[in-house]
């Protein structure tokens, strides 16, 4: 038990608390309950979800001593991101769990005891990753993350695979767990659909149905979706989203047509464009974002994409959110040479005066007074950071692995990048 000024003043000045441990549920698609999808975590977080049962994990000894450290206001390298982000600036997930529930939920937090034990805690915030099946294979992910990198990560050797013999991995009893998680259903507030492709898990139907049979429509959905398929067997699943009253979708996009194939291989552009009007058209109640990735590949086009994402009335100004690219850190913009980063540079500053000039959905009627136009400066400033040109050899070497498994040209994609290749293909070839 603590004072409620106590803990008040942990989550305005605390450097580290974080109220996830007490709201929120991350089930990865290997069956373990992490303590979020940005922590950093070696092993199975809190706990196997395939060898324990929800409620053993939800008051263990794993998460209950992390709530004590978290009391303390003490760092855990397993954090680790949520500082760095948070360091630099740039949106992350603790401030925005904090922000959304350290309040409502503070006496959850008031009435831990010495142990770490809550005894009302729940999970009022789930993100379940019920498996990696996915029908992409963006260069940016990875076989966690896509069934489709199998036969690439064994070709190249890429990952430890923890069956060979499966591209497939996945909770082992999702009907168990949804079934462990039956009490809680009524207190949840949101829930949010990842992968993989969350649009191709057949769980995540089951999840709805069991939400749209309570009658709870107002729980907020909020999906990380490719919008390449919007249905799966006799699922549709605009038909459960316009029952649903709070809906964000946010559409990975990092490229304009081509640019955007080659980077989410698989991904057919019309078809997109097709699904996308049909959600707007029938779900016009839905709150639409693009997740743009931004890496060496796409930096360049940005304010293209962008510009022409708002002109054709897909988005306002302000429903994109940058994603800096963090692994593979051969692709990091960081990596780009000197005289390319001054082009992106000039190409941002013409953006950043063209976007003074819009409107945007959210907020204030000026851009400018929106926290969405200070992430063009942000991305400049993580640009700029460091000088990692010299690994540009690395970069030419693993394009070219790609490109070559995939029958496919960098360089006639995005002939932006064609004096990285000239150059520095060269000093690749050479080491
Ligand atoms: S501080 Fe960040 S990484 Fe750690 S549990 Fe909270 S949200 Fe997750």
């Amino acid at each position: 038990m603590h004072s409620r000024e106590l803990i008040k003043e942990l989550i305005e000045k605390g450097k580290h608390f974080c109220v996830a441990p007490w709201v929120h549920l991350h089930v990865t698609s290997l069956g373990n309950m992490n303590l979020c999808c940005s922590a950093r975590v070696n092993g199975k977080g809190y706990g196997s979800l395939n060898e324990n049962c929800f409620q053993e994990l939800w008051q263990g000894e794993i998460i209950r001593n992390f709530r004590l450290k978290l009391l303390a206001d003490e760092a855990d390298p397993r954090c680790a991101q949520c500082y760095q982000q948070a360091k630099l600036g740039l949106w992350n997930l603790r401030t925005e769990i904090n922000n959304l529930y350290a309040y409502k939920y503070l006496d959850w937090v008031v009435d831990t005891d010495s142990e770490g034990f809550s005894p009302n805690a729940k999970p009022v915030d789930w993100d379940i990753r019920f498996s990696n099946i996915c029908n992409l294979k963006c260069r940016s992910c990875g076989y966690y993350s896509s069934s489709r990198w199998f036969y690439e990560g064994k070709v190249l050797g890429r990952w430890k695979f923890t069956d060979s013999n499966k591209a497939i991995i996945k909770i082992t009893d999702s009907a168990k767990l949804l079934n462990d998680l039956g009490p809680y259903f009524s207190y949840v507030d949101r829930i949010q659909f990842a992968g993989g492709e969350p649009l191709l898990m057949e769980e995540n139907y089951h999840l709805l149905q069991i939400l749209d049979g309570l009658n709870k429509h107002d729980v907020e959905l909020s999906y990380i979706t490719n919008l390449t398929k919007l249905a799966l067997k006799n699922y549709d699943i605009i038909s459960f989203w316009k029952k649903f009253t709070k809906l964000r979708i946010a559409i990975s996009l990092d490229g304009l047509g081509a640019r955007c194939e080659y980077l989410r291989k698989g991904l057919k552009w019309d078809q997109v464009l097709e699904n996308w009007s049909r959600l707007k058209l029938e779900c016009p109640h839905s709150r639409i974002h693009i997740n743009y990735t931004v890496s060496a590949y796409n930096i360049w086009h940005l304010p293209d994409f962008h510009r022409w994402m708002v002109e054709e009335k897909y988005i306002s100004a302000d429903e994109i959110v940058l994603i800096f690219l963090v692994e593979p850190f051969c692709y990091k913009i960081k990596i780009l040479p000197p005289e390319m980063k001054k082009q992106v540079i000039a190409k941002f500053q013409n953006h950043i005066q063209w976007l003074k000039g819009q409107t945007p959905f959210y907020g204030d009627d000026r851009l400018e007074s929106n926290g969405r136009f200070l992430q063009w400066f942000d991305c400049l400033q993580y640009l700029n950071d460091q000088d990692w040109s010299h690994r540009i050899p690395i970069f030419v070497n693993e394009t070219r692995k790609f490109d070559e498994l995939r029958h496919e040209s960098c360089v006639e994609v995005f002939p932006e990048l064609e004096p990285l290749f000239h150059c520095y293909g060269k000093m690749s070839r050479s080491q």
